[in-house]
């Protein structure tokens, strides 16, 4: 018998980890498929011959970057290992047991596992027949338990927006006790001018934070690097709870010097967010339904027969994220890559939906 843990963690879900065969080529994971710019990598190896010292405590340089970059006081910006790191930052820093976090569903796994893991519960709103977030019925659904509301706009991982007046209609809505938190990990890819930036709202209100990440756009996932954007209250609180050194020298070097790249970055994201265009066009000719996205990938509801997809496409070479009996996510990556993708997609929807 070994040393028993908590009572309630074998309840909570393990995050899914995704496949990698050698040779696959990866579309489950919403990474990009270029590597970081030479810049970038120059950057990191200068930093990582410092790696005999810690890393700046609150990555000074990389925060006065950003807020020089964003217009805010350098107390509004809080680095993290990843955003991913911040999400459950938040959660800790606002939620005591028996508090609640609230996230619509479909949406980022991990909200409600970070919720679980510090004691608090996870309440969750269907996204509506859209796949989009159901902003009113979200509204309706914070009670006097909510202390944290997340919106992921774009959404993973159905890639669905709200738009500026749905988004402001919400938040005038919320307590201003209760901490809205716009996740916007994929913000870099909106095309459409209506989708929000939550850094107007984030400059307005004081229950409203920003994260972003340049796990995404930027190319640095396996870098590790996100950040929070809010009032200085919310910035302190997140930095209070972070795990001390989380973000590595390398890391923040790496983010310093993307944006020293910026035009380079929204050139890639254009390229991505033209090429998820092409290839929903070409799903939707197929027969296949998706839903319009302003990410770096795509969402294919096909209940039940998403398993029997995925491996479909597996079996040609492409892996795709399956999400139960709810639908598969496809990540737009290389030209060459999607088009391997879209043969099996097509071949497929040909064949007479095989379950
Ligand atoms: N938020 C959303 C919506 C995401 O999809 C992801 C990555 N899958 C993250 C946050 C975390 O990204 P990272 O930790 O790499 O910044």
């Amino acid at each position: 018998m070994g040393v028993p843990t908590r009572a309630d963690l074998a309840g909570i879900p393990d995050y899914i980890i995704p496949g990698r065969p050698p040779g696959a080529i990866l579309l489950n994971s919403n990474e990009s498929s270029l590597p970081p710019l030479p810049a970038v990598v120059e950057a990191v190896a200068r930093a990582a011959s410092q790696g005999n010292r810690y890393p700046q405590w609150f990555s000074e340089d990389l925060v006065a970057r950003l807020a020089a970059e964003m217009e805010v006081p350098e107390s509004w910006v809080a680095i993290g290992c990843g955003s991913v790191s911040l999400c459950q930052q938040l959660i800790q820093a606002y939620c005591a047991p028996g508090d609640e976090v609230l996230c619509a569903w479909r949406s980022f796994e991990a909200y409600p596992v970070f919720a679980r893991v510090a004691g608090a519960q996870s309440r969750t709103v269907p996204l509506d027949p859209g796949h989009r977030h159901d902003l009113a019925a979200m509204a309706d659904a914070v009670s006097p338990a909510t202390r944290v509301v997340f919106v992921c706009n774009p959404n993973n991982p159905t890639g669905t927006a709200v738009g500026t007046r749905e988004l402001r209609d919400f938040v005038e809505r919320i307590p201003g006790d209760v901490l809205v938190v716009l996740d916007e990990a994929y913000r870099e890819f909106v095309t459409d001018p209506d989708v929000p930036d939550g850094l107007l709202l984030a400059r307005e209100r004081e229950n409203v934070a920003v994260l972003r990440t340049f796990s995404k756009a930027y190319g640095l996932a396996g870098i590790r690097v996100g950040y929070c954007v809010g009032s200085p209250a919310v910035v302190s609180a997140v930095n209070k709870v972070a795990v001390p050194f989380a973000v590595s020298g390398p890391a923040q070097a790496a983010a310093t010097a993307a944006l020293d790249h910026i035009a380079e970055v929204t050139e890639r994201c254009l390229a991505v967010a033209a090429e998820r265009e092409r290839v929903r066009h070409r799903l939707l000719k197929a027969g296949l339904s998706v839903p319009a996205s302003q990410a770096n990938f795509l969402w294919l509801p096909l209940g039940g027969r998403s398993e029997s997809f995925a491996e479909f496409c597996a079996d040609r070479g492409a892996l795709v994220r399956r999400f139960g009996d709810e639908g598969v996510r496809v990540t737009v990556g290389a030209r060459e890559h999607n088009d391997v993708f879209l043969r099996a997609a097509e071949e497929y929807a040909a064949t007479g939906w095989p379950t």
